[in-house]
């Protein structure tokens, strides 16, 4: 970028001080920075704490084992993670294929899509969750995951596996017992589809991995770690864009949770409890956020570009009850934030529980 300065006195940037925008090389996206806003009195709206007292088992819960779900199906008394179809899914498997552009100008363009929705509970248990289950428990979900996404990567007409969890009634998760969703696309999704292109982009011009170079820098900086293990990095991106946003990396360069070896599934399992303890106890709730993983497509094309990572985003600002809203300029001009990627990483890193299996 050709440097334009308009002040006889040229001003260092200053990323603590200035306000400043940071480029997100994932998504080609910019975000704000605005560090000296932090102190800004707060008028907003104050939501009530959601209260995680829950029992071990709830007879009105659509998932806990033994129960009549919405659509009328009964669960079966399930002893591990447990995994079905949605009974009201977004997609379906079969349909017309095809695409239209109703009037050849590319203004008004449909395309068709199929997809099988389905949902994975953690645990039969409804008061647990990735932070109160044991590694050992953890390590169960993460093979089911790898066992989806092996069997949806074999199913003909599909070309991306997404798995995701919303946590929290603030994220819209309709039902507190721990579970996520696995959605199998004949197309990639927008998100995934962006990265690729940008981690493809990287590879040719460069001969290398965005995010293995990504996270040379950060080993070296580790201003903006969170935690990791052998396996596994956990850090504030220099781009996030909300407050608490954690990217969670591999550190060995693979694609999709399919090519995880035994080590890999519990050092996953085991910095999987470690993050969302650690955001548990940043405001002393049950922190919400939506948690999903971005692994390499299956359209047929070898993907040597892309590296398996986590996305965490957490709505919440300064406490259990201040969220962030993504309004105004940053809905029609640029997203903003006002705590730095390193003080958030900073608040994260000192909370990070030891270890425990
Ligand atoms: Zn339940
Ligand atoms: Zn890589
Ligand atoms: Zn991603």
């Amino acid at each position: 970028m050709a440097e334009v300065c308009f002040m006889e006195d040229k001003l260092e940037l200053k990323l603590k001080e200035h306000s400043h925008r940071r480029f997100n090389p994932l998504t080609k996206e910019w975000v704000l920075v605005s560090p000296h806003r932090t102190q800004r009195p707060w008028q907003g709206a104050v939501e009530a704490a959601s209260s995680d007292q829950r029992p071990k088992y709830d007879p009105s819960c659509h998932l806990c084992p033994g129960n009549q779900r919405a659509g009328g199906v009964r669960n079966p008394r399930y002893e591990s993670t447990f995994v079905f179809e949605n009974d009201f899914a977004a997609l379906k498997q079969d349909g017309p294929c095809g695409r239209v552009d109703l009037n050849g100008k590319g203004l008004m363009v449909a395309e068709s899509e199929q997809g099988i929705c389905r949902v994975m509970c953690f645990s039969p248990r409804h008061d647990l969750t990735l932070s109160s289950m044991s590694v050992e428990e953890i390590g169960k979900v993460v093979r089911t995951w790898v066992d989806q996404t092996q069997e949806l990567r074999s199913t003909p007409g599909f070309s991306h596996v997404q798995i995701f969890e919303n946590r929290g009634e603030m994220m819209g998760a309709s039902n507190p017992h721990p579970h996520c969703q696995i959605w199998a696309t004949s197309s990639i999704p927008q998100a995934p589809s962006r990265e690729l292109q940008s981690q493809s982009e990287y590879r040719v011009k460069t001969g290398s991995c965005l995010l293995c170079d990504y996270a040379a820098v950060e080993s070296i900086e580790k201003e903006r770690l969170v935690c990791s293990n052998d396996g596994f990095v956990a850090l504030v991106p220099f781009w996030a864009l909300w407050p608490f946003e954690i990217l969670l990396y591999s550190r060995r360069h693979w694609g999709s949770v399919a090519e995880l070896n035994a080590v890999e599934v519990a050092a996953l399992s085991a910095i999987l409890k470690q993050v969302v303890s650690t955001y548990d106890r940043l405001f002393n709730t049950f922190f919400p956020y939506s948690m999903g993983f971005h692994q390499s497509p299956f359209d047929g094309q070898p993907h040597p570009e892309w590296h398996f990572h986590v996305h965490f985003y957490p709505p919440l600002l300064r406490s259990a009850t201040v969220r962030k809203f993504m309004v105004g300029f940053e809905m029609l001009g640029t997203p903003q934030r006002d705590i730095t990627p390193e003080l958030a990483a900073e608040k994260l890193r000192a909370i990070v529980p030891v270890e425990q299996p």
